[in-house]
């Protein structure tokens, strides 16, 4: 038994909304687009996890359902209920999973009290987690995104947070050591305290298999009522691994988002892209890219002659407390910091090979972050190093 479509999307998160209203904007028919979602809810918006669903109307929706295989030769996939749906153009949006601490040799992931937090079901189980034990420690392991975001918001709902991680300093993949410091300065402001340069080895548990402390590398042992996980995510390759090529962990796609079988194309989490800012492929975490790549995909598959070659410009944000940061480009080359440090208002700019490349702007107005992306999205070359670091904020620097 089996269906049929001529559009099916893998993965039911942010790309996959994406695509879908891309679709339904261009004009697909009904019935000719399938979802497959192994989540039990429509595409939603992953960042604030909120239920805020993405899914327009007119598409066969199939939720609950893993797809267990898939074979590009034949162009089919096997799902786990047993049905065979096979397509003309196959979009994979199937996003990454959060790494678990038994992949760096630490057990206990599976205790009531220890919480990733990659979809819906995970923000509901770490919210009730988190009211079972008013005022209690809480245990962040890791000092990215996840860690950062997760800490304000348990010392906002006034637990005892203590942050974990093995680098010298938060965000270490985009954060200088003195961008860093602020955050971390902040934070200590609000409670939370930074445990740096150590991992957790193993936790102790209770009669009933709840962690009641988390022991570090150092000899360090934290009392933990919670716990919270975010040390990386790996993308979800597997159906496709030995079919498609792959690259940085991701499905290797063109311009096109298409992969190295041309009825096949990848977006979002899962999709290694070329960047033409810095002329090479990467693959990008975060949902400005899940959209975008999204839409051009679909553009590329509906509209092949009148799309072009995506240009992507990376763009990453966060908001905590009252702090609120972009970052556009890339962040390679020599570092100049800008701005007041002690106020609200600061930066930093990446010079690269003679050449803007980065730029990182906390505290801005819609217009200096648009200014910001525009700047970077122009790269130019910088002559004078010095005036540079001279300008107060990136809108300043005199192209
Ligand atoms: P996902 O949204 O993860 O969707 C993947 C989907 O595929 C899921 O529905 C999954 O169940 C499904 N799936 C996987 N395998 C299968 C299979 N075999 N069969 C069926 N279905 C399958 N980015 C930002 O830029 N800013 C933010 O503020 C921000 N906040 C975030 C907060 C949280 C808590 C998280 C977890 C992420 C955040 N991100 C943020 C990152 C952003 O959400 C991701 O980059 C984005 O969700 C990627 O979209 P995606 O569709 O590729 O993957
Ligand atoms: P991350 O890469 O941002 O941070 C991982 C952290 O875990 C780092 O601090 C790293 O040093 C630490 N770590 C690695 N191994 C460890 C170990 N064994 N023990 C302790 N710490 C360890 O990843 P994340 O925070 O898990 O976020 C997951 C994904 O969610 C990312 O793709 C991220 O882009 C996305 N996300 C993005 C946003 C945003 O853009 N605002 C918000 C939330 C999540």
């Amino acid at each position: 038994m089996g269906r049929a479509f001529v559009y099916v999307i893998v993965g039911g998160g942010v790309a996959a909304g994406y695509a879908a209203h891309e679709f339904v904007k261009r004009g697909v028919s009904h019935g000719e687009l399938c979802i497959i979602s192994e989540e039990p809810v429509a595409p939603y918006e992953r960042p604030a996890l909120s239920k805020g669903y993405l899914l327009p109307e007119g598409i066969e929706l199939i939720l609950r359902t893993r797809v267990k295989s898939a074979d590009v030769r034949r162009k089919t996939l096997l799902t786990g209920t047993g049905e065979t749906i096979s397509y003309k153009y196959l979009i994979v949006a199937t996003g990454a999973r959060a790494l678990r601490l038994e992949e760096f040799g630490v057990n206990g992931s599976d205790a009531a009290n220890v919480c990733y937090l990659r979809d819906l079901a995970d923000a509901d189980r770490l919210v009730n987690v988190m009211q079972s034990c008013p005022g209690g420690n809480a245990v962040v392991i890791g000092g990215g995104y996840i860690g950062m975001e997760c800490a304000a918001s348990l010392v906002i709902n006034k637990l005892n947070v203590t942050m974990v991680f093995p680098d010298a300093h938060c965000m270490a993949r985009l954060f200088t050591p003195k961008i860093a410091s602020y955050y971390e300065e902040f934070y200590q402001c609000k409670g939370v305290k930074f445990v740096k340069g150590t991992v957790l080895t193993s936790f102790d548990f209770n009669s009933d298999g709840t962690v009641t402390a988390v022991n570090l590398k150092n000899g360090i042992k934290l009392p933990a009522d919670i716990v919270v996980v975010g040390i990386r995510i790996r993308p979800n390759t597997t159906l496709f691994e030995g079919q498609l090529t792959m690259e940085k962990g991701g499905i290797k796609v063109n311009a096109k988002m298409q992969s190295s079988n041309s009825s096949v194309f990848a977006i979002g989490d899962v999709a290694a892209f070329p960047i033409k800012l810095v002329g090479e492929t990467r693959r990008l975490e975060h949902v400005d890219a899940a959209r975008k790549s999204a839409r051009h995909a679909v553009a590329a598959i509906m509209e092949p002659e009148k799309t072009g070659e995506i240009d992507y410009l990376p763009f990453f944000y966060s908001r905590v407390f009252t702090l609120s940061w972009q970052f556009y480009g890339d962040n390679a080359g020599e570092v100049i910091h800008f701005g007041d440090f002690y106020g609200n208002t600061f930066g930093a700019y990446w010079i690269h090979k003679g050449h803007l490349v980065g730029c990182f702007l906390e505290g801005g107005t819609k217009e200096q972050y648009e200014a910001i992306a525009r700047a970077i999205r122009v790269k130019p070359r910088i002559e004078d190093l010095r005036r540079a670091s001279e300008a107060r904020f990136g809108i300043c620097i005199v192209f």
